[in-house]
């Protein structure tokens, strides 16, 4: 064997020991590795046996063996490049489907059963023989049609593996950037040589290319030892764009729209790619429905946003803020973030903190909250400013005859009663268990008591009917006016309506008392 042959073979023996190497050493790990190890360790064994099928194919003496090792160099060697594409395609996190590895597979596979049948169609090789002059292992062969569809199509794997690398190089963090110059260089190695060989360069009758896959198997080595290749590795930034679960778009400084995300496109369905490079004002009122200019083009604008109608009604929160581009132009990104539910249980938090649960009027606190600003309002205009509260008599009874439900219903249908005879806009509440009270801004003290009379006989005259039952009940009334020249706060009007209201009681219920100061009970 010439000094020549066994260079060659000892370079091809250092490619696949390399390869076999960086394949187990995966396998051991590849439980701490992500899934991107497992295209990994199929890339390397493909490479493992194309190199090791090529050594042996090198000491190969006749024709026979050399066919023999040229079909075995085949299951490895037309299955590296679409695996090491679908491992360059992990890495950089594009999507992987069942559909698309079986599609890169398949020509390899139609390869390998080409060779392993040449003889019987020769579209592969159309002559595989013994090299005439310098003898075996050397190989004269004269290419066939399949063998430019395989060499077209592995060159091509590899090229775009190679180019969807530099394409990430840009957006690729620093730490990140020995991994890329790796792999690129991983992939470029044996692109460069293949392409060498095909345009004839390289020695005659032999493939040189897995002679320099070892420095490619290097490369990659060293890449998953010094920068922890398989374990941490740069997330496209279109993923992470993509990922933000608000919808955000942007704009150049012309405000036209470049770019937008998934999110933003879930929320605005008619959002589309063919709108790039329209006038956002366009667009938004295509999105939004509304005509008028958004106002968006602020770059400190912050506002809540509400589109659709009633049934279909979304709150937006946008916010917007200036993006500087690498070319110093400027931009807008508009940011959406979609508050509709948190809207929705604002504001049912605040019904559930405002509004009595059985009455669906104001509650107690919603009561001194309102009415302290309407008894501010009119103590400061001197307008007149009257109370009325409310007992329901006998209640007690109700509950223990018919049952607390019942009471409940008779204490809806009391409110539902009121309700018909008061204005709208008059301050209406649950003061307690079965108390209510109204406050009437601009009443004076008569006006007061001529409601909570008409109040009374509402309810007299209206009684719960139930399936079973037809439930009578009455009311007592207390009605007090602020003091004109007193400076008297609302919970001395209140305790004044009290008082009348325990003197209405005493006096046998069912009647309105109003509060006077020198004499109660002078009223009925
Ligand atoms: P009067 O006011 O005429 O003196 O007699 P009363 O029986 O109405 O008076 P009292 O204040 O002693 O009783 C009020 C009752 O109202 C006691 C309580 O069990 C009942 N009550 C309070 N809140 C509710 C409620 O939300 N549902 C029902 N069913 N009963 C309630
Ligand atoms: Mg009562
Ligand atoms: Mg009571």
């Amino acid at each position: 064997m010439s000094s020549q042959l066994t260079a060659y073979i000892t370079l091809i023996c250092t490619s696949g020991v390399l390869n076999l190497y960086l394949c187990v050493n995966v396998f051991i790990k590849r439980h701490h590795y992500r899934n991107i190890a497992y295209f990994f360790m199929l890339y390397t064994t493909s490479i493992t046996i194309y190199c090791f099928a090529s050594a042996f194919g090198l000491m190969a003496t006749t024709l026979e063996s050399m066919k023999i090792w040229t079909t075995i160099q085949y299951v490895g060697m037309p299955f590296g490049p679409p695996l090491g594409l679908l491992f360059v395609m992990q890495y950089l996190g594009l999507k992987i489907t069942r559909a698309r590895i079986l599609a890169l597979l398949a020509i390899p596979c139609v390869s390998l059963a080409m060779v392993a049948t040449n003889d019987s169609h020769h579209l592969h090789y159309r002559v595989f023989e013994v090299d005439p002059i310098l003898g075996a292992p050397y190989i004269h062969q004269e290419i066939g049609i399949w063998y430019m569809i395989h060499g077209v199509y592995i060159f091509a794997c590899m090229f775009v593996a190679f180019l969807l690398i530099l394409s990430r190089w840009r957006e690729t963090a620093k730490v990140y950037r020995p991994q890329i110059i790796s792999l690129a260089f991983g992939q470029l190695v044996p692109m460069l040589t293949a392409f060498v060989y095909l345009i004839g360069f390289t020695p005659v009758g032999i493939d040189p290319v897995p002679m320099v896959l070892w420095l490619s198997s290097l490369l990659y080595l060293w890449s998953i030892n010094s920068s922890r290749m398989f374990t941490i590795m740069p997330i496209a930034k279109d993923t992470i764009f993509n990922s933000i679960n608000d919808g955000v778009m942007v704009l150049d400084e012309s405000y036209r729209l470049i770019e937008f995300n998934q999110a933003c496109k879930a929320m605005f369905p008619p959002l589309n790619k063919s709108m790039f490079g329209m006038d956002f004002q366009k667009i938004w009122s295509q999105l939004s429905g509304d005509p008028s200019p958004s106002k968006f083009e602020n770059a400190a604008f912050n506002r809540e946003i509400q589109l659709g109608t009633d049934d279909s009604k979304r709150i937006f929160q946008v916010r917007t803020s200036s993006l500087q581009h690498a070319n110093n132009s400027k931009g807008l990104l508009i940011i959406f973030t979609d508050i509709t539910e948190i809207k929705r249980l604002q504001v049912e938090l605040e019904h559930q903190a405002y509004y009595d649960e059985l009455t669906q009027i104001y509650n107690r606190r919603a009561f001194f909250q309102k009415c302290e600003q309407d008894f501010a309002a009119a103590t400061k205009a001197l307008v007149p400013f009257t109370v009325i509260l409310i007992d329901i008599d006998y209640f007690k009874k109700v509950n223990d005859t018919f049952g607390h439900y019942v009471g409940d219903q008779l204490l809806a249908h009391v409110v539902k009663v009121c309700q018909m005879q008061l204005k709208d806009g008059l301050l209406f509440a649950r003061y307690g268990g079965e108390e209510f009270v109204v406050a009437l801004k601009g009443y004076t003290l008569f006006e007061g008591e001529v409601l909570a009379n008409q109040l009374r006989k509402a309810v007299e005259n209206q009684p719960l009917i139930t399936t079973e039952e037809v439930i009578s009940v009455t009311l007592s009334s207390g009605v007090a006016e602020v003091a004109k020249a007193a400076e008297e706060t609302l919970h001395q009007l209140l305790n004044k309506a009290d008082q009348a209201l325990y003197s209405a009681k005493r006096a046998g219920r069912n009647q309105v008392h109003v509060y006077n100061h020198e004499k109660l009970n002078l009223l009925e």
